[in-house]
This record gives C-alpha cells, sequence and structure tokens, in this order.
C-alpha cells in the first residue's frame, strides 16, 4: 500500500505534487490578459470587461495607490461586495504590493473599528453607501484615505461620475464628502496612469492577504497568507476541478470575495484560467435562477445553503439550469440529499470540499470526475498531508479513530498577524490543527464529525459565540450570557441566546434584539433568546455549552 492511502484515489492526470509558480499572486492576471486580451473576464448588471480592460483598470489603480502614499506591505483594507471594483482594488493591491484586507460590508461600526486597527490598514475602499459607517471609525484608526465607489459606477471609466446620489428609502445615504482624504474610486483612476506597475515578492514570505477570522478560539485575528499560499491553493484546485481544456469556463460569482472561499476558489480561479464571471452582488435565489437560465454558467461554487435554497424555489424547473457542469461545496457539510436532488436537475457534478481560512482555505475535496464519496470531504489536494490526531496529545491516531484533523501543506498560513501566542496554539512544524473532529476511512477519504471549536455555521456564514456574547455582556442589565448554535432547517445553524439578568432588571427580546443590530452585522443577530434564572457550569465556572445543545433538542422533541 502507498504511504498514504489517498494517494491511489488520485486520478490519473493529477499529480500528487506540482511545481507551484513562486511569483505575485496578480501574475495571473497579467498572464491571461496577455493570452486573452479580449475575452471577457467579468460581466456585471449587463456590461462587460475583458481581461485587458482588468488589467489597466488594475494598473491605475496600482498608480493611484502610490500616488496616495501606499508602499510595498501596506495593508488596504477592501469593503465591497462583488462587484468589478473589488477585483481592480484587489489585484491593484497586489501589483502595487500592498497587502489586502478583505472586509465584510455588513459589518457594524464595532467590528469594523476591530479589523482596521488590528490590520493597521492606511487605506480602505468602500461603497457610497458604507461611506458614513467608514467615517465613523476612522478616526480611531490609521486609516489616512478613503476610495469610495457606487455600485452603478461603470468600468472603464465613462464619463457617469455619478455623485451625489439621492439617500435612498433604506435609511444608508450615499451622500460622500470628497476631499483630500476622500476620493472617487471612478476619478481617481481617470487621473492615474495605466503604465505597467509590478512589485517583485518573496511569494513564500511576503504576504498577499490579511484574512480575518476567529480561527479555533473565537478571538478576531489575521490570518497571514503569503502570494505562495494562494498561489498553490488556486492551482490545486484547478489540478482538482478542471479537466484541462483551452475552453472558457463561466463563473456564477455568487460566493462573496470578501471570505477565502470565494476569493480562492472562484476569483482568483477564473482569473488563472482566462474564465468569465458573473459577479452577483447579493444572493438573491430567483436572480440565480435568471443569471443561469439566461447566461448559462458552467461552474457554481458555493455554500449548502446557496444549493438548498435553489432546490427549493417552487418555479425551479421552469429554468434551464443545464449549463451548470462544475460545483463545489464547502464551509459547512453537504447534506446527501441536496446533493442528489442539485445533480438531478442541472445534470451536473456537486462535489463536497473543505477548508478553513487559515489554509487559504481548501485542503480536501472530493475530485470532480472521479474518486467521490457521498457525506465524504474527500481525499487531500496534491502536495497536501493530513492525519487525525489527539487532540490534548497531538499524538497521530489509529486510521478509523476519530479525532482531531491536522494539515499541512503549502496552503497552510503564516500564522496570526502580530498573536504569536495564538498561532502556537494551532500551528507547530507546519501542521495546522483545525480544530474539526474528522476520520479517515480505510480508502483514505475523510469525514468531518463535528467541531471542537464553538464556531456557528449559519447560512454558510461563520459566527463566533465569544464576539455575540461580549456584545450582549456590554447590556446594562444583563448578568451572564451565552450565544450558541441551535439547528435550523434552511440556515443548517441559527443562533440562540440565553440570558440571565441582574436581580431586579426587565428585558424583553424585541429590545435585545434590537441592541444586537446596532452592534453586529445582521448575520450574526441571534434569532432566538431564553431568559434563565442560572446558567449550567462546571466546577471552574466555564458555560457547560454540551448541557445547553443538549437541553434545547430535548425541548425540540418535545415540541
Ligand atoms: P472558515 O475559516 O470561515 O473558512 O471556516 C472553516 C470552518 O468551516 C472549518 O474549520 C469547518 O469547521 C467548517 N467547514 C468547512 N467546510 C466544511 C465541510 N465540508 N463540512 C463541515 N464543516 C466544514
Amino acid at each position: 500500500m502507498a504511504q498514504h492511502p489517498w494517494l491511489l484515489h488520485y486520478p490519473k492526470e493529477v499529480p500528487p505534487t506540482y511545481p507551484y509558480p513562486k511569483h505575485n499572486l496578480a501574475e495571473f492576471l497579467i498572464q491571461s490578459a496577455a493570452k486573452y486580451p479580449a475575452r471577457t473576464a467579468l460581466h456585471f448588471m449587463g456590461k462587460e470587461m475583458t481581461y485587458s480592460e482588468l488589467l489597466t483598470c488594475s494598473y491605475r489603480f496600482a498608480n493611484a495607490l502610490r500616488k496616495l502614499g501606499a508602499k510595498k506591505g501596506d495593508r488596504v483594507a477592501i469593503m465591497l461586495p462583488n462587484c468589478p471594483q473589488l477585483v481592480i482594488a484587489y489585484y491593484g493591491t497586489l501589483l502595487a504590493g500592498g497587502i489586502v484586507v478583505m472586509t465584510n460590508p455588513l459589518y457594524m461600526p464595532r467590528e469594523l473599528e476591530h479589523q482596521l486597527k488590528d490590520s493597521g490598514a492606511s487605506i480602505v475602499v468602500t461603497l457610497d453607501l458604507l461611506f458614513q459607517r467608514v467615517k465613523g471609525v476612522v478616526p480611531a484608526t490609521e486609516v489616512r484615505h478613503v476610495v469610495v465607489t457606487s455600485i452603478k459606477d461603470y468600468l472603464p471609466f465613462p464619463k457617469n461620475l455619478l455623485y451625489p446620489l439621492k439617500a435612498k428609502k433604506d435609511g444608508l445615504k450615499r451622500e460622500v464628502e470628497y476631499g483630500d482624504t476622500v476620493h472617487a474610486f471612478v476619478k481617481l483612476l481617470n487621473a492615474s496612469p495605466s503604465t505597467s506597475v509590478y512589485t517583485e515578492v518573496d511569494a513564500e514570505n511576503d504576504l498577499a492577504l490579511l484574512q480575518y477570522t476567529g480561527g479555533t478560539t473565537g478571538v478576531s485575528k489575521g490570518v497571514m497568507l503569503s502570494h505562495l499560499n494562494i498561489t498553490a491553493n488556486t492551482v490545486q484546485n484547478g489540478l482538482w476541478a478542471y479537466k484541462r481544456s483551452e475552453s472558457q469556463e463561466r463563473y456564477l460569482a455568487a460566493l462573496p470575495f470578501f471570505h477565502v472561499f470565494g476569493l480562492t476558489v472562484l476569483m482568483n480561479q477564473a482569473v488563472m484560467l482566462g474564465g468569465c464571471m458573473y459577479l452577483i452582488p447579493k444572493f438573491e435565489v430567483s436572480q440565480i435562477l435568471q443569471t443561469i437560465d439566461r447566461f448559462k454558467p458552467t461552474v457554481f461554487p458555493g455554500a449548502p445553503t446557496m444549493y438548498i435554497a435553489l432546490i427549493n424555489h417552487p418555479d425551479i424547473l421552469k429554468y434551464d439550469l443545464s449549463s451548470i457542469n462544475i460545483c463545489v461545496s464547502g464551509a459547512a457539510p453537504l447534506p446527501h440529499e441536496v446533493q442528489n436532488k442539485f445533480e438531478e436537475i442541472t445534470g451536473g457534478r456537486l462535489i463536497e470540499g473543505y477548508g478553513l481560512t487559515e489554509s487559504s482555505p481548501v485542503t480536501h475535496a472530493n475530485n470532480i470526475w472521479e474518486s467521490r464519496k457521498l457525506g465524504s470531504i474527500g481525499i487531500p489536494f496534491p502536495d497536501t498531508f493530513a492525519k487525525i490526531v489527539d487532540p490534548d496529545s497531538g499524538d497521530e491516531l489509529p486510521q478509523g479513530e476519530i479525532g482531531e484533523l491536522a494539515v499541512r501543506g503549502p496552503q497552510v498560513m503564516k500564522g496570526y498577524w502580530n498573536r504569536p501566542d495564538e498561532t502556537a496554539k494551532v500551528l507547530k512544524d507546519g501542521w495546522l490543527r483545525t480544530g474539526d473532529m474528522a476520520r479517515m476511512d480505510e480508502d483514505g477519504f475523510f469525514f468531518i464529525m463535528d467541531r471542537m471549536k464553538d464556531m456557528i455555521i449559519a447560512g454558510g456564514f461563520n459566527i463566533f459565540p465569544r464576539e455575540i456574547e461580549e456584545v450582549l455582556f456590554e447590556h446594562p442589565a444583563i448578568e451572564e450570557a451565552a450565544a450558541l448554535g441551535v439547528p435550523d432547517k434552511y440556515r443548517g445553524e441559527t443562533v440562540k441566546a440565553y440570558i440571565v439578568l441582574k436581580q431586579g432588571e426587565t428585558l424583553d427580546a424585541k429590545d435585545l434584539e434590537k441592541w444586537c443590530r446596532e452592534r453586529l452585522a445582521a448575520y450574526k443577530v441571534p434569532h432566538i433568546y431564553e431568559f434563565r434564572e442560572s446558567l449550567p457550569k462546571t466546577i471552574a465556572g466555564k458555560v457547560l455549552r454540551r448541557k445547553l445543545v443538549e437541553e434545547d433538542s430535548q425541548q425540540q422533541e418535545q415540541v
């Protein structure tokens, strides 16, 4: 038997080891623009941009950054939904030698301030709709320049500067005060030359991305991903999912690029292979169905909740979804029925993969064309090693036993930004401890069994209880609080908050929800509140989360 049983299941054309290119990650764009200058790179709101135009815009953005004083290693935060400006700002930053800090546009001021301060970002690129939020936190950070765009700015730069637009009914103001430190995206590009900009990097050590996550401990921290980390993972995904061909794949870009799954498996992948991306700024089922029917995308990576929402849409059979060929599901477990039904409807292949921010993210996947097992996350990627260890001792366990999954490979992070203690907890001798409990079968296929970390996955978003609990504890009427995930038919899990009030205090769920909404991105706000006299605890005073989970499932059974 081969040393690693999974090697026997590698498709013939996939090498178990590969020479990953050690260049600036933006080289993917330069190469695709040279090979396919006239190919459509981006499709957005009915308009298109070619690879050559995308590269030109990215050069302009890189020149603009230099004019704003950005130097190699400076952090540039990008707080945008999927749109051409995000792609331009991303590659422009990399070309200029900057480090991209992807920021969730749903973040409320508290979350945003933490991320900007922690990363030390000096420039933020955002939307007019989010400007007031950014402006409110900037004084507490090292941000020197804010670049603002509108979702309706169309690029490359016609003279349609759309500012200022009227405030929308949703209460978010579009008015932006421009000046020496606040710049209009399109204006900035127009005023910058399109001459090429390229920053040589030490691909193994220079960072391309600081990607925020709660990791295994729940403390929000920046994952340091080098140019090589992301380049290698993009190449690994390509080897796994695509048959070698010169045909142009069309990508349905519904996964948000501010998460590393969308960033690597979608954006970098499409750009590396010269594919066209249909950019979807917000996931709406009927819009997705119409886009597939009309534009015939062939590749649709997603989270299970996306596939679940599609197959449950009452009109799904009215749409032609037969163009869908390659789908990779990640971020949370993919139920069998969903996989089967989705494949039945589209005629395409839907496979499950696994990964985490700390590994750029993918470490395992079922191969798209062969060797797959239902319910399994598949086998390790080329050059990726995986083992099951005892969570306490770190010793490797015999095949078949359940333990913590540890991984090693070129996609594994350099560590956490400015947090050597947190890094030491999860990274040792190149092995990353994932905080997920798994087992490996005799063929080398891995199965996720449980999570050691307290993380909640709701609708494909990761939520860390600690962050919600901090917000609950800040409420003056609250004595004790715990947040945890409970099963939810549509979102996989949803957040439930357990509250103990201070003596003599009163508070109802509605007020508490309002409190949370003002301080947390909407997807983190608890949906269920239970007020109690006390919370179950260990002798050491730690809340017994498992006990709360058990009690909740007993309550559900009785209903
Ligand atoms: P993130 O760092 O946001 O990418 O989240 C990574 C975490 O998502 C992993 O540590 C797992 O807990 C979970 N996850 C990712 N893919 C899967 C999967 N296929 N099945 C179960 N959990 C998954």
